[in-house]
């Protein structure tokens, strides 16, 4: 059975039938480093829609933009205020999530309708919270393992270069997917 789409999803660029969340990156562009007032900052030139998308690569600019604006990682459009943020775990340990928030119902579609998702629904969680923390993920130097990074809360005076965006819920709860996907299937809202 395919789930409805949310139609905020299916106006999305596809990828076949599949529409391909916002904060993917796409092969039409490429990543430099640009100095700005506020110190270095790593940006994307790609362009939704042009190219192959990438799926499971954050475009930096969307990310940082979703994890700011609190948009959709998945259709990105705003998450209400008066909405629960949510994301898909497999770690309820993971102390910096590097995916933006998602509507409830756009994350039920996704769990439901992409295959890599539904295939772990049943070893994963949800997490819901209301608000969350934003920290700038920042190169600062090199290693033998490659690149060294630091995390510092966003806006704070510059060292390196400004990469993604990392988030940390506040007050979160955590929920098995499967048991998830049940209860909402029963109370969308
Ligand atoms: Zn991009
Ligand atoms: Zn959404």
């Amino acid at each position: 059975m395919t789930p409805p789409m949310p139609p905020q999803l299916a106006r999305l660029p596809r990828s076949g039938s599949v529409p391909v969340p916002w904060t993917v990156q796409w092969s039409s562009g490429t990543e430099h480093v640009v100095q700005r007032d506020s110190g270095p900052v790593l940006v994307c030139t790609c362009k939704a829609g042009k190219g192959r998308p990438y799926f499971g690569t954050p475009c930096v600019n969307h990310q940082r933009r979703a994890m700011q604006e609190r948009r959709c990682t998945i259709c990105g459009t705003h998450v209400g205020s008066e909405q629960a943020c949510t994301w898909p775990l497999a770690d309820t340990g993971t102390r910096y999530y590097f995916e933006a928030p998602a509507h409830s119902e756009c994350l039920a579609f996704a769990l439901r309708s992409c295959p890599k998702l539904a295939s772990i629904a049943h070893r994963s969680y949800v997490v819901e919270a209301r608000d969350y923390t934003v920290w700038e993920r920042r190169a600062i130097g090199t290693s033998p393992e490659g690149l060294v990074f630091e995390m510092t809360p966003l806006g704070e005076p510059p060292s390196g270069v400004v990469e993604l965006f990392a988030l940390t819920p506040i007050d979160p709860q955590f929920t098995p997917a499967t048991q998830w996907l049940a209860d909402h299937a029963r109370a969308p809202h």
